[in-house]
């Protein structure tokens, strides 16, 4: 059976078969096809079609369907969690929460869209604006073009989706190659669902033709997750469109000389372990890079490497399988040859550093060059480099120097610390007490320097998604 990609709210099939296998034993996951060049201008006109009719649905109709969507993947839970392991090798414990993720996603996009309201304003503080007074809204920019990266199928495409229903905004969703299947599933969700049609499609197509569309002046909106320089590529082929990027990072942990004691040293290393390792890495907000306090480095970095050597690696669909495989070989082999580079340039491999197939083993490293593309590259896979500072100050520093800002974990009792951390950081958030890797999907999320422009987060993404309209009224 061939899954269908969805046109306008309807589903349709290509003459083009695509393949999906699963990263770990090249089992056919499924098989989809890519999106006609009639089906994609269809799309993309119908979105510009329902772009007024849509803004103008009542809020409830969109809060309605956000909310179907949210409970229809709770009651489907199981099929979707196993469909993204089988696309993507993403363990099934790790694919289970990113359900339960995206379930939460859509029920705060149907909240917000039930909150989201504008201000009156008075204008008659001004003497020649007397008698006046303005509505301010803010509506949408027009329909949006939501590219989605491999490593989270559904919640990230949740993150396009969600925010765009609940303002109003037509949106035209292209998946991962890899990971085409579960975008799919979802689009049966949103086919049950009141929604306008053309107000939503669902398009794999290769990249020329996502290209295509980026430049395609009646989806002004581009809101990309995925690598740094195709998002920056993206930003300088549509230079009138409004862009919002989310692209990658390579994130540290700061560990304070004050948590010298069991549970502070116990919490912190297994903390980062899980989130250094979690989906091999292939995360944005891995722990890549961990400054610990000389005070504390050496039993925390032991403590790292046990938590480490207690992860269980292997099949994905297996529920107690901790790290799975990278997307496919050739990012298994680019690991590789990163921790390669570092050993040769006198780095010490602390546990892992072996590869089998698209398996890369949990790995920890010390004394690695600042040069190292471990240091100042994202990894994306499941590698965590430790280091030994003097101060916070000296770690701070080391946090900043690097290209990429999403997020920084500091480990510290201490408040000052954690207010210094939040000022001096370049980073678009700082988790306290945690690792950089924790995200609540209602919070603003995104990134400063090349990690990007713009913010997710279902409210932040929707005042993204969105410009104000004043409406002046007079004599009143
Ligand atoms: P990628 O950049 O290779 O692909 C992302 C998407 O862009 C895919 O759908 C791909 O088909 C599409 N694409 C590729 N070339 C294109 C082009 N020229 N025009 C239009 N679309 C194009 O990224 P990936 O490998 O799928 O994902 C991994 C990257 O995503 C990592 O760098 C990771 O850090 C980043 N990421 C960032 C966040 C975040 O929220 N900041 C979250 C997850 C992943």
């Amino acid at each position: 059976m061939t899954t269908p990609y969805w046109i306008a709210g309807r589903p349709a099939h290509g003459s083009e078969v695509l393949e999906v296998r699963s990263p770990h034993d090249g089992s056919l996951a499924g098989r989809t096809t890519s999106a006609t060049p009639d089906d994609v201008e269809t799309a993309v006109a119908e979105a510009a079609r329902v772009r007024r009719e849509f803004a103008a649905t009542p809020a409830h109709v969109r809060s309605a369907a956000l909310d179907t969507v949210s409970r229809r993947l709770a009651e489907r839970a199981e099929e979707v969690a196993a469909l993204i392991t089988a696309e993507s090798g993403k363990p099934l414990k790790w694919a289970r929460l990113e359900v339960a993720r995206a379930v939460s996603t859509f029920r705060w996009g149907a909240e917000e869209a039930r909150r989201w309201s504008g201000t009156l304003q008075r204008l008659d503080t001004d003497p020649a604006a007397t008698g006046r007074m303005a509505l301010v809204r803010r509506v949408p920019r027009g329909p949006v073009l939501g590219i989605a990266p491999f490593n989270f199928p559904l919640n990230l495409v949740a993150h396009k989706v969600a925010p765009a229903i609940a303002v109003g905004a037509p949106i035209v969703l292209k998946p991962a190659p890899a990971t085409p299947l579960t975008a799919l599933l979802l689009g049966e969700l949103l086919a049950e669902t009141e929604l306008p049609s053309g107000s939503w499609s669902v398009l794999p197509v290769p990249n020329e033709v996502a290209a295509g569309l980026v430049r395609d002046p009646r989806l002004p909106v581009v809101s990309f997750t995925g690598s740094v320089p195709v998002g920056w590529s993206i930003r300088e082929s549509a230079p009138r469109k409004h862009v919002t990027l989310e692209l990658g990072g390579n994130a540290a942990a700061v560990v304070g000389p004050d948590q010298d004691d069991e549970k502070s040293l116990s919490w912190a290393a297994s903390r980062i372990a899980t989130f250094a390792m979690y989906q091999a890495g292939q995360s944005c907000i891995s722990v890549q890079r961990v400054f610990a306090h000389r005070a504390v480095a050496e039993a925390l970095t032991t403590r790292v490497v046990e938590a480490v050597q207690r992860l269980a690696t292997g099949d994905p669909t297996d529920p107690a399988t901790d790290v799975g495989p990278l997307i496919d070989e050739a990012a298994a082999r680019r690991v590789e040859s990163w921790v390669d580079e570092a050993v040769a340039a006198g780095a010490r491999v602390l546990t892992g550093g072996v590869r089998e197939g698209a398996t890369y083993a949990p790995t920890v490293l010390t004394d690695v060059p600042p040069t190292a593309k471990l240091s100042c590259e994202e990894v994306f896979g499941p590698v965590v480099v430790i280091d030994a500072v003097d101060s916070l100050d000296e770690a701070f520093d080391r946090v900043n120097d690097s290209r990429f800002g999403l997020q920084a974990g500091v480990f510290t009792r201490d408040l000052q610390v954690a207010f210094r951390a939040a000022q001096v950081l370049d980073v678009g958030g700082v988790v306290v007490g945690d690792v950089p890797s924790f995200r609540a999907d209602q919070m603003p999320y995104g990134g400063v320097k090349d990690s990007g422009t713009g913010r997710e987060g279902v409210h932040a993404a929707m005042e993204d998604l969105t410009e104000e309209r004043v409406l002046v009224l007079t004599g009143i």
